[in-house]
Order: structure tokens, then C-alpha cells, then sequence
């Protein structure tokens, strides 16, 4: 990405003074200030290349970095992590150029409120299909009596102590140091009648409802960033984030592995001999599923584009059926007949003819004694 240069941003020449300076960067805070232009993407971009650029022509040492070499003086850390533009204390940026615009004193940037993690349980149905849930979150929301300033009669002062920046400087032998104004706690304003309602705070713990609209697709694990409704921010500034964090449930039938579903299906032994055509349960409904004969139990049936459309992906995957030949229990009299016969008929070669595993086991034992042997 290319950068403009900083003088052509701020509309000034080369050899600007520093009162040129001041004057052009005002008049570019002042025109796309976020206050003024609430939402405006574009306006936001704008003032933050202002204030970048007048940050670094405003100060001598880096205004004589740059005109030696160009934006490639602040690349990669060069000169310290306090020489790239975006990094240095902006506070007294804002505080000498605002303090005058906005008569109250602008403020060090205020934090933004925090970020929030939600658990939402959802069956494996939801989680496939989509839903829209209403939640309830702890959260701290504006006050509304004093609209979040904490101030009981709307009046709220400058600090004193730090006029506004919400810092102080505090000297610590040869170092100079930079910590929150320990009179406004940062904030850089005093009030002088506190809300009743949330002690000066401006927020308040509350509980919000909130609809969400969850994606059809999510998996466990899946997160959903809903801006700005997290905890309000301190006076101010912009409230924090939602995190919905989505956990499925187990399903009684089916295991989801990414686009895939899995399931296992219990057959009788003679449907697995015969071979026989049987429903089977999919999320979308049943379909049929043909046993050829034959099958083994523990045989993997795949049934293709019956599996679950994720959110990042854009063709469903499939469905895995086991099935699995279940013994037969409860036996009628004449069941129980009909398989004493169907027994009686595995004798001698017969015996192997028809059973593959057994007949593969029964070498493997034989050979198995016949090496113990010799
Ligand atoms: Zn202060
Ligand atoms: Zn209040």
C-alpha cells in the first residue's frame, strides 16, 4: 500500500512553519473528526492520516527523518519503538490542538468497553440449519439516567491535575514516565455531582436480550462477532465486542465430522445374508439405503451430498452409515426352530463355505498351533 506524503495531506509546503502545521491539521480534525462524522469509514481514514502525518512533521527530529527519507524512515521499527507514526502518545496531540476546538477538553483516546464471550448450546439440527436464538448477556450497559456521562447535572469539568490528557508525567530518577493522572483516573475529566444511579461511572451492570442469528453450518468451536454489543466503553468510548461461541450438543445418531455425518445402523442377519433395501435417517429425512447381500457387519455405506454444508464450505458432505448385524433376541418357538435348522446345515465343508471370517480365523488359529508346535 502506498502512502501519501504527509505534506500533501496536510496541504502544506515543505518548508511549512509549525504554526502552518497546527493550522492545517485543525482544520483537517475539525472537517473529519469521528465525532463530526459518526460512521463515516472514509471520514475516520482521512483523520487518522492527518493526525499521522501532522504527528510526525509536528515533531523536528522525525519531520527531518522523513524529508531525508520518506515513509521508509518508519518501517520496521526503525529508530525505536517510539519513532513510528501510530505509536507515540497521541494524548498530547489531542490535548494541545483539542483542548482548544472542543472547548471541554478532549480527552486521552478513551478505552473502548469490553469484549464479551457467550456459550450457546445448539442441537445438531440448529447448528445445520440455522437459527435465530435469544440470548441474555450480563453485560454493563450506558446508564441512562446521566446518558452515560456520570454526571448527575451534565456538567463535567476538565481535570486539573492533568488537564484532560488523562496522563501525568512522573519522574523516576533519570526517566521521565508516562501513568494515568491519578485524580480523574485517566479519564482526563472531573465531575463535580456524581449520577446517583451508577456513582459517576457512566455504566451500569445490566442484563441485555439480544437476538442473534446464527449461520447455518456452524460447528462446535465456531465463534460469531457481533460489534459493538459488548460492554459499553467508558464515557465516551466505543463499546466492546460479542463473541458467540457455539457448542453442539450430541446428537443421539449421528457424529459430525466437519462436512461429514456418521452414523451406525443395526440390520438383521438375515436382511445382511439376503440383502434388503432399508430406510435410513438422514438431518434432511429419510432415504433409502440397499444392503446387497451378502454384507459384512461393520460394512461403511456412503451416501453422497447427505452429510451437513458448513459455513466455509460450499457443497454438503456425505453421510457415513455403518451397519452393523445385530443378534436376534426374544426368539418365538418358531424362530428358534428355524434356526436350529439353518444351524444344522454348517457341517464339514459346509461350514467354511459359508462363513469367510470364520473360515480365515480357523486357518490363522491352525497355523498359529502349528508354529507353537514345532
Ligand atoms: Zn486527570
Ligand atoms: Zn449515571
Amino acid at each position: 500500500m502506498s502512502k501519501r506524503d504527509y505534506y500533501e495531506v496536510l496541504g502544506v509546503s515543505r518548508n511549512a512553519s509549525d504554526e502552518e502545521l497546527k493550522k492545517a491539521y485543525r482544520r483537517c480534525a475539525m472537517k473529519y473528526h469521528p465525532d463530526r462524522n459518526p460512521g463515516d469509514k472514509a471520514a475516520e481514514a482521512a483523520f487518522k492520516e492527518c493526525k499521522e502525518a501532522y504527528e510526525v512533521l509536528s515533531d523536528g527530529g522525525k519531520r527531518r527523518l522523513y524529508d531525508q527519507y520518506g515513509h521508509a524512515a518508519f518501517e520496521h521499527g526503525m529508530g525505536g519503538g517510539n519513532a513510528g507514526p501510530g505509536f507515540a502518545d497521541m494524548g498530547d496531540i489531542f490535548g494541545d490542538i483539542f483542548g482548544n476546538i472542543f472547548g471541554g477538553g478532549r480527552q486521552q483516546a478513551p478505552r473502548r468497553g469490553a469484549d464479551i464471550g457467550y456459550v450457546m448450546e445448539l442441537d445438531l439440527e440448529e447448528a445445520v440449519a440455522g437459527i435465530e436464538k435469544t440470548i441474555r448477556v450480563p453485560t454493563l450497559a450506558i446508564c441512562e439516567p446521566c446518558k452515560g456521562s456520570g454526571s448527575e447535572d451534565g456538567r463535567i469539568e476538565t481535570c486539573r491535575s492533568c488537564h484532560g490528557r488523562g496522563q501525568v508525567r512522573v519522574q523516576r530518577g533519570p526517566f521521565v514516565m508516562q501513568s494515568p493522572c491519578p485524580h480523574c483516573d485517566g479519564s482526563g475529566r472531573t465531575i463535580s455531582t456524581p449520577c446517583r444511579r451508577c456513582n459517576g461511572n457512566g455504566r451500569v451492570h445490566d442484563e441485555k436480550t439480544l437476538q442473534v442469528r446464527i449461520p447455518a453450518g456452524v460447528d462446535n468451536g465456531d465463534r460469531i462477532r457481533l460489534a459493538g454489543e459488548g460492554e459499553a466503553g467508558p464515557v465516551g468510548a466505543s463499546p466492546g465486542d460479542l463473541y458467540v461461541e457455539i457448542r453442539v450438543r450430541p446428537h443421539p445418531i449421528f457424529e459430525r465430522d466437519g462436512d461429514d455425518l456418521h452414523c451406525e445402523v443395526p440390520i438383521r442377519i438375515s436382511q445382511a445374508a439376503l440383502g434388503d433395501s432399508i430406510r435410513v435417517p438422514t438431518l434432511g429425512g429419510e432415504v433409502e439405503l440397499r444392503i446387497p447381500a451378502e454384507t459384512q457387519t461393520g460394512r461403511v455405506f456412503r451416501l453422497r451430498g447427505q452429510g451437513v454444508k458448513s459455513v466455509r464450505s460450499r457443497h454438503p458432505g456425505d453421510l457415513y452409515c455403518r451397519v452393523v448385524v445385530e443378534t436376534p433376541v426374544n426368539l418365538t418357538a418358531e424362530q428358534r426352530e428355524l434356526l436350529e435348522k439353518f444351524e444344522a446345515t454348517f457341517t464339514g465343508e459346509n461350514a467354511r463355505r459359508h462363513s469367510p471370517k470364520s473360515s480365515t480365523f480357523l486357518d490363522g488359529v491352525k497355523g498359529f498351533w502349528d508354529r507353537m508346535v514345532s
